[in-house]
């Protein structure tokens, strides 16, 4: 059936969180890995592409974002979604407001809304300033984070040096008082030139009022958790009818590989509670790689018995992160990682790993890129905003667990193992 919903994600693990939160509806969501080069065929109506634009060149975050909007257009969809990361993930330059401005620029709107919150992860907006748990956004582990690190909570702040147009705020009083309440604020903004509405939301319900009074615009920019509840409105809507079930998890062998490269606070406690349940383990340092090269990984991991899940980690703590990156760079310290986890996948796929659970946004892209892997469907949800994903690598059918840093409980990489086993 024809797209109903085309989303844009500006990372690979965001992308997978928004395809698993609109899986929790039954419906069929298809995962795409950057803009496909063939034109849209066999399409979900719920249809998601993947970029890795989220700390790329502005020029270029905008030019693929513009592409992506092509292809779902032409895949039916009449409505979009920009999907970023829950805590804001941007620079003074973007690439946030900058590829939001471009959509509208083709669409033709003069308005959109930004509404990063996920309650259910502990992210809500109140008075325009951005949460983690209890602590504003800039207090919280996301100041230090390698790449977007974020030093301030107030999303109209953060928001207006990254567009041309003026930024403005639904809040939650408004929100609170229901939908029609929030049309009309927008429609006061819109009356004031407010191109960029940020719309605040401390839990689900308000959530569920802002999909409802948003639901006909064409596009709505936010984290996953805005779109949860779109599936319901579209097919109250009559839009969505069918035969749009998820599909069922392939039959896997247990060769499992497990790949962290994201230094988030929730990555550095799931690791070592990984290693303390016994897992074996390999820990790698860019110094050590940009001195001695890929080799050392790549003999450890020829050595594993992959039925054990081992796992490969850059993960590290704040201090030893800037250490790295004082001696590296920042983006040459990444790479070094990125690269080093993405040849440790293809080396796991070659000696038979058919699970593979990655752990960083940037991380996930290279790894998938690296495993070749184009178009995935979702599956069994893992943790609130991670799926399994079943897809092919060089003709095998494999399973991919993609975590966003902060996402997951504790025990995240046995709770995926578990939850595919009981699939
Ligand atoms: P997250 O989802 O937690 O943001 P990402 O994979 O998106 O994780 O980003 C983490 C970045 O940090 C990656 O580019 C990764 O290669 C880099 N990185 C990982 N470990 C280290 C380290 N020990 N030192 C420096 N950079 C690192």
């Amino acid at each position: 059936m024809a797209a109903i919903l085309g989303c844009i994600a500006d990372d690979f693990t965001g992308a997978t969180d928004l395809a698993g939160l609109l899986g929790r509806s039954g419906m069929r969501v298809s995962l795409r890995i950057g803009v496909p080069a063939e034109p849209p065929c066999d399409t979900a109506p719920f249809e998601v592409i993947a970029l890795k634009s989220r700390t790329a060149p502005r020029a270029q975050a905008i030019a693929e974002t513009r592409a992506a909007f092509r292809w779902l257009k032409e895949a039916g969809a009449r409505r979009f979604f920009l999907k970023y990361c829950s805590t804001f993930d941007s620079t003074a330059e973007g690439n946030i407001g900058p590829t939001a401005e471009a959509l509208m620029t083709d669409l033709g709107i003069r308005q959109t809304v930004y509404c990063p919150a996920f309650p259910e992860n502990g992210r809500t907006v109140f008075m325009g300033n951005l949460f983690v748990g209890q602590q504003p956004l800039a207090e919280s582990p996301m100041r230090d984070h390698p790449l977007t690190p974020m030093r301030d909570s107030n999303l109209m702040r953060l928001l207006n040096p990254q567009v041309q147009g003026s930024v403005g705020l639904v809040d939650r009083t408004t929100v609170a008082q229901g939908e029609q309440a929030i049309q009309k604020a927008l429609e006061a903004l819109a009356t004031q030139n407010i191109a960029h509405a940020v719309i605040d939301a401390v839990d689900d319900t308000d959530l569920e009022r802002i999909a409802s009074a948003c639901r006909t615009m064409p596009l709505l920019t936010g984290g996953s958790a805005l779109a949860m509840s779109l599936p319901a409105l579209y097919r109250s809507e009559g839009l969505i009818s069918g035969d749009t079930a998820l599909p069922s998890a392939p039959r896997l062998a247990r060769t499992t590989v497990v790949l962290s490269g994201s230094c988030s606070a929730m990555s550095n406690r799931q690791v070592e509670h990984y290693i303390r349940q016994g897992a074996p383990s390999l820990c790698i340092d860019p110094l050590e790689v940009a001195q001695n090269g890929q080799a050392a990984a790549l003999d450890w991991l020829e050595k594993q018995d992959l039925t054990e899940a081992p796992i490969i980690y850059a993960t590290a703590e704040p201090a030893k992160v800037k250490h790295a990156q004082s001696k590296l760079g920042a983006a040459r310290a990444g790479a070094l990682i990125e690269e080093t986890l993405a040849f440790c996948a293809v080396a796991a796929r070659d000696a038979g790993a058919r699970r593979f659970i990655v752990a960083g946004g940037e991380t996930s892209g290279a790894v998938t890129q690296a495993l070749g892997v184009s178009q995935l469907d979702v599956g069994a949800e893992i943790a609130p905003g991670v799926p399994w994903t079943y897809c092919h690598s060089a003709g095998h059918p494999i399973a991919m667990a993609l975590k966003s840093g902060n996402f997951g409980a504790e025990g995240f990489f046995d709770d995926a193992q578990s939850v595919l086993e009981r699939t």
